[in-house]
C-alpha cells in the first residue's frame, strides 16, 4: 500500500486571492507530490512498513531502521504535515472567522484571547528561521500550545506531544507556500491565511484529540 497524495477538499482556485490558483497547483501537485513518491521510493527497502500509516510512521520515526531513518522523516514528514495544512484551509466563505465555542474557550484558557492567540501564532509563524511551520497543538500536559518546527520537523517529531492527531492547525512557511505572489513578504502571507483557516476542521480535531 503505497503512501498517495491526497486530493485537495476544494478547487486549486478556491482559496483566491488569499492563497493563489498558480502556488497551490505546484504546491500541492509538485512539492507535496515529490515528497509522497520520495517517501514511497525510501520505503521500498523495508516491506514489513508497506502498510503503516503515515501517522503511525511518525509516531515511530526514531525507532525506523537506520538505513531509511532520514529519508522517511524528511519526505514523510513533509507529506504529513502538508496533508494537515491542506486540511487547517477552507474557501474563505465556508472557513468562518473565529473557532467554535468550546476551541474558542481553549484558545482564551491557554492564551488569554482569541486576537493574543492569533498575535502569538503570527508572530511564532513570522520569526520562524528559514524554511518550517506553525502548529497549534495538544501538548504531552495537555494543554494548547502554539510552536514553530524547522524543515520537515512537527510537534510529534519534536517530542512536544504524543500523537499525530493532537496537532490541529498548522500553516505553512517554506517560501515555496507563498513567494510567488507574495514573494519575501511572510508577514502579508500570514495576514492574509487567517482569512482561509478552517475552524470547522481545528474544532473537530480538538475535540478528537481532548476526548477521554
Ligand atoms: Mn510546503
Amino acid at each position: 500500500m503505497a503512501h498517495t497524495l491526497p486530493e485537495l477538499p476544494y478547487a486549486y482556485d478556491a482559496l483566491e486571492p488569499y492563497v493563489d490558483e498558480l502556488t497551490l497547483r505546484i504546491h500541492h501537485g509538485k512539492h507535496h507530490n515529490t515528497y509522497v513518491n520520495n517517501l514511497n521510493a525510501a520505503l521500498e527497502s523495508e516491506p514489513n512498513l508497506a502498510n503503516v500509516t503515515i501517522e503511525q510512521l511518525m509516531g515511530q520515526a526514531a525507532n525506523l531502521p537506520e538505513s531509511i531513518r532520514t529519508a522517511v522523516r524528511n519526505n514523510g514528514g513533509q507529506h504529513y504535515n502538508h496533508s494537515l495544512y491542506w486540511l487547517s484551509m477552507a474557501p474563505a466563505a465556508d472557513a468562518g472567522a473565529e473557532p467554535p465555542a468550546p476551541l474558542e474557550a481553549a484558545i482564551t484558557a491557554a492564551f488569554g484571547s482569541f486576537a493574543k492567540f492569533k498575535e502569538i501564532f503570527a508572530k511564532t509563524a513570522a520569526t520562524c528561521f528559514g524554511s518550517g511551520w506553525a502548529w497549534l497543538y495538544v501538548g504531552t500536559d495537555g494543554k494548547l500550545a502554539v510552536c514553530s518546527t524547522s524543515n520537515e520537523s512537527n510537534p510529534l517529531l519534536a517530542g512536544k506531544t504524543d500523537t499525530a492527531a493532537k496537532q490541529l492547525l498548522v500553516v505553512d512557511v517554506w517560501e515555496h507556500a507563498y513567494y510567488l505572489k507574495y514573494q519575501n513578504r511572510r508577514a502579508e502571507y500570514l495576514d492574509a491565511w487567517w482569512n482561509v483557516v478552517n475552524w470547522a476542521a481545528v474544532a473537530k480535531r480538538f475535540a478528537s484529540a481532548t476526548q477521554a
